[in-house]
């Protein structure tokens, strides 16, 4: 090969090997970049790696440290939990009540000291079983088993531990202690057995022990827990049956079967039925055992559901409220004889001393000697203070006895304290006492109650006031509180200003037959019983009584009633057309009630003193102008009396109707110059009376001087007489009677009995018929009866019955029978007026002065 050619091939092989040198470069360079690339990578991962490693590093060393603090506190907890049992073992072992365990095969595991301590002198060891110990403790005489038999006592402890869950069990050791056995078992076979001390809860036994009535305690499965040894002792015969455990009608059929009660025989299983129900039901019974003995029975339920049964021997007892009974009984037959005895004597005396009292009455109305008219004064008013009594007495036995009724009807309260008052208003004049009444202008007058008793309860006080007062005032305060349902309540006030009572005798009047033992009250006398009568009057109204007063001042005696208000009868009409009133009156409350009168009326009032300062006050009206259309004067002032002052102001050619105001009409109107007065009228004045009179001289038809009263009630002549029949058995009574109505203006007719009373009814057709009760053949009642049977529809006379018979219940008899009122005997004449007033309006008129002679 030439050169060029060798040339050619080397330059050929140089440029293949320069290709194949820039390839392998290239191929290298991308190799080299991709190795970078890679490189790159790997670093990375190489990094994360190490992160990874040094938190794993980390991890494992939080969880060393954890491990080691894990370690620590377990090592920590061991040692307490050690602590621990060991602290829990000694607090058990401290404790006075037993702590034991046993295994599932009751066998001992371990035991507290206390546990151990039941059984000291033999010891226990663990491994020993619960059962050896229970016979263990019977034997050895650990426990006083009460009665129960040992075996049995053993028997019925272990067969107890086959129970679930056990039964709690309580018994008594032999060392006095008291202890209750709790046995639980636990959740994987093992029992554990606590006993209690009780020996405090049982300190209350001994008390029980002690105590005089039989004592038993049952389970809320009603098992015998324990009783005391009265309770052996009261059913000896069941004694050795009371055993814990046994059940309540295990007993009550052991008693049934040896025929303890003898109410059970017969009905054992309905007795059982009702004494268990009593006993769920935690009542109470008596029961009469077989040997005679009576027991109260009290069952009571125990906080747990148990009961506790007490059982008293009440034989004893018994007889004592037997022959209680029997004392009782004859005490209220006894009373009632005493009642019924009260009640016919009061018959037996009263009607003789109609006979006494009347006909002393009418004695005094004839002429007689000085002396003779004062022996027969004296038996008149002894006659009365006697009859007194025996009311009062008779009274009391009423509201002792519980049969005094009201009988309530509508009466007007005002009227009626004005009758009170105006009846011991002779009593009051001779002792020269004013009697005043204030009675709330603005309080309605008609209520409805018992009037009578009221009139009583009034009569009692405002009498008890004029006779324990020597000068001064008697003074009858009414006052009203409006009640609901249209009723007032009313305080009465009776003040006077009499020899009053010392504070220390202030309770003790209102007591029966009660009286201030003082040598000023010895001169008065009475019964002391008018305030305990009172009391139980207004007590038995639903109100009450007080007082206050002052020894040497006076006293305030007051009763507080609510009476319904009654519908109002007349109206009380004020005298509208009279302008200016003088009032002249020393006494400043008499003043003070008038002018309370007078004012709401419209009526101008001037008040005097006297009898000068009166006169002076009339000058003075006439100059101004305006005159008195009335002057209202007092009749005794010092100084100037009221007729004294009527005729100066007459002298002084004074027309002015003048009305005088006295306690003693009778003793004025006889006065010289009472002609200058225009009327006279009775103190206190009842306020429809006053209106009516100054009505009267209101109006222009009665300007001329008003006549006066006894003048006004002359009797009209052309008036027919009035037929009054009185049936009366008694001569006597017959007697008195007539003598009673002598002077009235009427026909009298007697029948001697009931029989003759029809007859007469028929025959002389009386406006009016008196009738006796108790009269032979025919009765008061039956001849009423037989009247109101035969009398024509319409017609209806009046017949008042006259009765010795005071007790209630004769009352309701006698006006069920058609009468339509009774008096009680003695008569009186003023009663008989006022009955004859009543019904016989033609005679009321006729028949006013002789009231006022009553009175
Ligand atoms: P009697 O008036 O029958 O003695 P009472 O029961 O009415 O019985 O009164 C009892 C006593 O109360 C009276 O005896 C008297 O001592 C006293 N007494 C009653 N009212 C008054 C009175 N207004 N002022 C003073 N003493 C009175």
């Amino acid at each position: 090969m030439d050169l060029t050619e060798r040339l050619a091939k080397e330059r050929r092989a140089r440029l293949a090997a320069e290709r194949l040198l820039e390839q392998k470069t290239r191929e290298l360079f991308a190799a080299n970049e991709k190795l970078a690339l890679h490189a790159r990578s790997l670093s990375d991962q190489i990094v994360e790696q190490r992160e990874v490693v040094r938190s794993v590093k980390t991890e494992a060393e939080t969880l060393k440290g954890q491990n080691h603090r894990f370690l620590n506190d377990l090592e920590r907890a061991h040692t307490a939990a050690v602590m621990a049992e060991r602290r829990l073992w000694d607090s058990i072992n401290t404790i006075r009540d037993g702590f034991a365990v046993f295994d599932s095969q009751l066998k001992l595991v371990t035991a507290n000291q206390a546990y151990k301590a039941i059984f000291t002198s033999q010891g226990i060891n663990p491994g020993d079983s619960y059962p050896d110990l229970i016979a263990l403790a019977a034997q050895k005489g650990i426990i006083d088993l009460q009665g129960e038999g040992e075996g049995d006592w053993i028997a019925r402890m272990i067969a107890r531990l086959d129970e679930d869950p056990v039964e709690t069990e309580t018994a008594r050791l032999t060392n006095g202690t008291w202890i209750r056995v709790v046995d639980r078992r636990a959740r994987d076979g093992d029992m554990v057995s606590l006993v209690f001390d009780i020996t405090e809860q049982m300190r209350i036994w001994a008390a029980i022990e002690a105590l005089p009535d039989a004592f038993v305690l049952f389970d809320r499965e009603e098992r015998l827990l324990t009783c005391n040894q009265r309770y052996r002792d009261m059913f000896p015969d069941s004694a050795h049956n009371m055993v814990p455990g046994i059940p309540f009608e295990a007993l009550l059929r052991q008693g049934l079967a040896a025929g303890h009660v003898p109410a059970a025989r017969g009905r054992e299983e309905e007795w059982l039925a009702d004494r268990l129900a009593q006993f769920r039901d935690a009542g109470a019974s008596e029961c009469q055992l077989s040997d005679g003995r009576w027991i109260r029975e009290t069952d009571h339920v125990t906080p747990d559901g148990g009961r506790v049964g007490l059982r008293t021997d009440i034989t004893q007892l018994r007889e004592q409220q037997i022959a209680l009974d029997a004392a009782r009984r004859a005490a209220e037959a006894a009373n009632r004889a005493k009642s019924a005895f009260l009640a016919n004597m009061s018959h037996e005396i009263r009607t003789p001393m109609n006979g006494v009292v009347g006909m002393a009455e009418l004695l005094c109305d004839t002429p007689l000697s000085d002396e003779q008219r004062l022996f027969a004064e004296t038996i008149r008013s002894s006659g009365e203070a006697l009859l007194n009594i025996i009311n009062d007495i008779l009274d009391y036995s009423k509201l002792e006895a519980e049969r005094m009724t009201l009988h309530p009807e509508p009466f007007d309260l005002e009227r009626t304290i004005h009758e009170v008052t105006m009846l011991l208003q002779p009593r009051a004049r001779a002792k020269g006492i004013d009697m005043m009444i204030d009675y709330d202008m603005f309080l309605p007058t008609r209520f409805v109650g018992d009037p009578g008793r009221l009139r009583q309860v009034l009569t009692n006080l405002i009498g008890n006031a004029v006779k324990f007062t020597e000068t001064g005032h008697v003074l009858t305060r009414v006052v009203g509180i409006e009640a609901e349902d249209g009723r007032e309540q009313l305080h009465v006030t009776v003040e006077d200003t009499g020899i009053g009572i010392a504070p220390e005798h202030l309770d003790h009047i209102f007591g029966e037959f009660n009286q201030v033992e003082d040598e000023r009250n010895r001169k008065y006398e009475g019964t002391g019983l008018g305030l305990a009568i009172t009391r139980r009057l207004i007590e038995r109204m639903g109100g009450a009584v007080w007082v206050d007063s002052e020894a040497g001042k006076g006293s305030a005696f007051g009763f507080r009633v609510t009476l319904p208000v009654g519908e109002e009868g007349q109206p009380v009409r004020p005298p509208v057309s009279l302008r200016r009133a003088l009032v002249v009156d020393d006494k400043f409350i008499n003043r003070t009630i008038l002018e309370r009168q007078l004012a709401p009326c419209g009526i101008e009032v001037t008040l005097c003193r006297s009898g000068s300062e009166a006169l002076a006050a009339v000058a003075g009206s006439v100059l101004a102008g305006t005159p008195f259309d009335v002057v209202l004067t007092d009749h005794d002032m010092p100084e100037m009396d009221g007729i004294s002052l009527a005729a100066r102001l007459r002298a002084e050619g004074l027309a002015m109707p003048i009305l005088l105001l006295s306690s003693n009409p009778t003793l004025a109107r006889e006065r010289e110059g009472a002609a200058a007065l225009d009327a006279i009228l009775q103190k206190p004045v009842l306020r429809a009376e006053l209106y009516r009179r100054l009505h009267d001289l209101s109006a222009p038809a009665l300007q001329e001087p008003v006549a006066e009263p006894v003048a006004a009630a002359a009797p009209a002549t052309e008036r027919r007489r009035m037929r009054v029949l009185a049936a009366e058995d008694n001569k006597t009574n017959q007697l008195v009677f007539q003598k009673m109505v002598r002077g009235l203006d009427l026909d009298l007719v007697f029948a001697g009995n009931g029989l003759e009373a029809v007859e007469q009814w028929r025959s002389f057709a009386p406006d009016l018929i008196f009738m006796d009760i108790s009269m032979p053949e025919m009765d008061g009642k039956e001849a009423a009866a037989a009247i109101r049977a035969g009398e024509p529809a319409g017609v209806h006379v009046p017949i008042v019955a006259m009765t010795a018979h005071a007790m209630e219940g004769d009352a309701e008899a006698i006006l069920a029978s058609g009468i339509d009122r009774y008096m009680t005997k003695p008569l009186r004449k003023a009663a008989i007026v006022e009955a004859l007033g009543e019904f016989c309006p033609e005679a009321a008129r006729p028949l006013a002065g002789l009231a006022e002679d009553a009175a």
